[in-house]
């Protein structure tokens, strides 16, 4: 049954990525979905713009501006723009000042610090969060795949994000063993970047790297004469320039990206306790996350492990969806949330 005043409190659920934030509103859904990305005006120490339209400044900025991704590498790089950034997307989601303060749900990567925590629960107070809840994203991916985390059988979850992967093994609603290694789609792009100047003495721009891994990435041998032109700065005559770049080659570029995050879930596989092994085996592992697209990686991974590989629907919002799955039913949710280190 609804109730008619159920639109007052309407919480939020927010996954704070290193390369994606998004905001689901409760009884709505997702209402934002950008690019953890910032330009910020030295000069005047303001924002110029937040999200998409601070993406599309990367690499075109004038001196005085800059663009910065607070949390690159999996942690919280840049706190002061971080916070910025959070208030700025819960702003966003909660226009209404006069409604009723909201609850914020915020997944932050597994290996964020105590500090770092208190400073996004900050920010969310700020934004005007009545109260924060924090929850690892392993754990709000695992819920928004649709797996039952109160359950005693263990379940695996393989997240490729941009900064980075971040493998867990989840049972009883909490992380059990968990990995996080720096390489996720972003040193994709690098290892795009890298090779293009080595083979074709060609310098490409950041964003031009990664739209040449979404169109043209895999890992799957086969159809490799395909090929698309790249357009950057000719590093011999530093004049710009187009070549052409092929299916293979960027396979060949990627390869030992691939290789360290197959290797990452192999030692976390590892490590797991022996009662949790057998549940592996029967369970599958549930691959998300934007870099989970990469065309292959589900079949490399699984044959690398030999067990079977769940891809799910959404891997962007697998996260944001689980975060959300709490704001929709906080009580029965409680006890995926961290602590409160209160001081
Ligand atoms: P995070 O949780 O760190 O914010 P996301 O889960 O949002 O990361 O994934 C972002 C990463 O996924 C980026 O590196 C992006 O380039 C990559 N990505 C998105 N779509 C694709 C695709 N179709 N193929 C390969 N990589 C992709
Ligand atoms: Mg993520």
């Amino acid at each position: 049954m609804r109730f008619p005043w159920g639109w007052l409190g309407r919480d939020l659920a927010v996954d704070l990525g290193t390369a994606n934030t998004l905001v689901y509103v409760r009884r709505k859904g997702v209402v934002v979905d950008e690019p953890s990305v910032v330009a910020i005006n030295l000069h005047t120490d303001r924002i110029v713009a937040v999200g998409t339209a601070a993406k599309e400044m990367i690499g075109r900025t004038p001196p005085h501006i800059v663009t910065l991704r607070p949390l690159k590498d999996g942690v919280i790089a840049d706190l002061d723009a971080a916070e910025r950034m959070l208030r700025h997307f819960i702003q966003l989601a909660h226009r209404s000042r006069y409604l009723a303060k909201p609850r914020v749900v915020v997944a932050v990567p597994s290996g964020t610090t105590s500090v770092e925590q208190r400073a996004v629960r900050e920010a969310a107070y700020e934004a005007g969060a009545r109260r924060v809840h924090i929850i690892e994203e392993p754990m709000a991916a695992a819920i928004g795949a649709g797996l039952n985390v109160g359950d005693t059988t263990g379940n695996m979850v393989v997240d490729v994000g941009g900064g980075t992967t971040e493998v867990a093994i989840v049972s009883l609603g909490g992380v059990v063993v968990s990995k996080s290694v720096r390489v996720g789609g972003d040193e994709l792009d690098e290892a795009i970047v890298n090779y293009v100047k080595k083979e074709h003495s060609l310098l490409l721009g950041e964003r031009t790297a990664e739209h040449i891994k979404i169109t043209m990435g895999t890992v799957r041998p086969g159809d490799g004469d395909a090929s698309t032109p790249i357009r950057g700065r000719d590093l011999v005559t530093g004049l710009p320039k187009t070549a052409t770049i092929t299916k293979a080659e960027v396979r060949e570029a990627i390869e030992d990206q691939v290789q360290t995050i197959v290797d990452a879930v192999q030692t976390t596989l590892d490590q797991c306790p022996a009662e949790l092994a057998g549940d592996l085996l029967d369970n599958g592992i549930v691959l998300t996350g934007g870099g989970a697209l990469l065309d292959g990686l589900a079949d490399r991974l699984g044959e690398a492990i030999g067990m079977p590989i769940h891809l799910v629907d959404r891997p962007l919002h697998s996260v944001v969806l689980g975060a959300g799955r709490c704001v929709e039913d906080f009580e029965a949710m409680q006890d995926v949330f961290l602590p409160e280190n209160r001081r």
